[in-house]
């Protein structure tokens, strides 16, 4: 059964009693899980490239500390994230009561869309903009404003075209996934400072670490978390699920004006974070030789992607994420039936419209030097 695929059924009779929102989703579909690739293909030896995980995991030195916060689990979780918080609000230079903590930092974007979007209400982003940001914002029963891109990435100035007096919020992935562009800290701010006051920027970071470390020295990826003073209404999403490593965990934050923080508190589930993902975030905080293993492993496997797919004759989208999103000139359905007889997982982007194209997270340089192998037999 495939339900991404089945058109949702219109003859069920439950099918009038969703909102109306809800009637026009599909649900998300993640990368496929290697049991069940294993299952299906009876393949062994499976890499999985798919879902933009970190390659190395974490930092090994958060699995003694784990079993033993495990001890503690019958009892629900320190609801106000104090201690993380805290950690937080001192490395990005802010106050504890501006951060708020999700289940992921999708989490997070939920927060955003229930505390501020009511049905009609108007929200814009970008044509091949990462995925919940349709469907967060068609569930709530918002108007969608998708504009059209340019080069792949963000067109700022035909967004901000968009934007009229029934705007609601503007998401912005900086870099986009899934196509790894990204916007200079020049562009961007002029995009900030000329959207309204009233209407809500959502900058989502999921890649920050990854883009800072390979933009490093070169024209500027911003850092706009220091931007909140001066543009009080921008709402900035990060997470622990890519170059953290935690991404099984689900645990991610947002930083924004302390009232708008404490309207998204209001409609927060209790206890949305556990008590594990949360010292599991905290202990991957200070282990920097660790992340900084994971951001080098992933500036030299862009490159080692990037000129293998190149010299294969594909157009790859230049990325600064922990993943490439490249132009295979061909139906992208029957090269991931090959990929996956060859027990390579990666993603199929035809549901944003891109049915030539394949994502493909940056793994062990084995991983990627097996999968350049293998499309190059193809
Ligand atoms: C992965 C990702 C996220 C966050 O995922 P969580 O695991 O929920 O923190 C958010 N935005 C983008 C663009 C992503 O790619």
């Amino acid at each position: 059964m495939k339900t991404a695929d089945s058109p949702i059924n219109a003859h069920s009779p439950f099918y009038d009693l969703a909102v109306e929102g809800v009637r026009g989703l599909r649900p998300y579909e993640p990368g496929k899980p290697v049991e069940e690739l294993e299952r299906e293909y009876g393949v062994s030896n499976i890499i999985k490239l798919a879902s933009n995980e970190n390659p190395l995991g974490p930092t090994p030195l958060l699995f003694d500390e784990i079993r033993r916060e495990a001890e503690g689990i019958g009892r629900y979780p320190d609801d106000s994230g104090y201690q993380l918080k805290n950690m937080l609000a001192k490395k990005h230079n802010v106050n504890a009561n501006q951060i708020t903590l999700g289940n992921g930092s999708c989490n997070v974007l939920e927060l955003i869309i229930r505390a501020f979007v009511a049905p009609q209400q108007e929200v814009v982003f970008s044509q091949y903009a990462f995925a919940m940001y349709f469907i967060l914002s068609q569930a709530a029963g918002a108007k969608l404003n998708i504009v059209p891109a340019k080069s792949w990435g963000h067109d700022l100035d035909a967004m901000l075209s968009r934007v009229n007096d029934k705007t609601k919020l503007v998401f912005i992935a900086n870099p986009n996934n899934p196509t790894g562009s990204w916007l200079t800290d020049n562009e961007l701010e002029e995009f900030v400072k000329a959207v309204p006051a009233n209407v809500l920027v959502i900058i989502d970071e999921a890649y920050f670490e990854y883009a800072r470390y390979a933009k490093m020295g070169a024209e500027g990826y911003p850092d706009t978390v220091p931007w909140i003073a001066k543009y009080p209404n921008i709402i900035v999403t990060r997470t622990f699920s890519k170059a953290y490593g935690l991404a099984g965990l689900r645990i991610g934050y947002g930083i924004a004006h302390p009232d708008i923080t404490d309207l998204m508190n209001r409609v927060r589930q209790p206890f949305n974070v556990n008590n594990i993902a949360s010292l599991a975030a905290r202990l991957a905080l200070q282990d920097e030789a660790h992340l900084k293993k994971g951001l080098e492993l992933n500036v030299n496997g862009l490159q080692q992607l990037g000129d293998g797919l190149s010299e294969l004759g594909f157009d790859v989208i230049p990325s600064v994420g922990n993943f490439v999103c490249v132009d295979i000139k061909q139906d992208a359905k029957s090269v991931n039936e090959y990929l996956l007889h060859n027990g390579i997982i990666i993603r199929l982007v035809d549901g944003y419209g891109l049915p030539n194209h394949l994502r493909i997270s940056v793994g062990l340089p084995e991983e990627n030097q097996r999968l350049l192998e293998t499309l190059g037999r193809m």
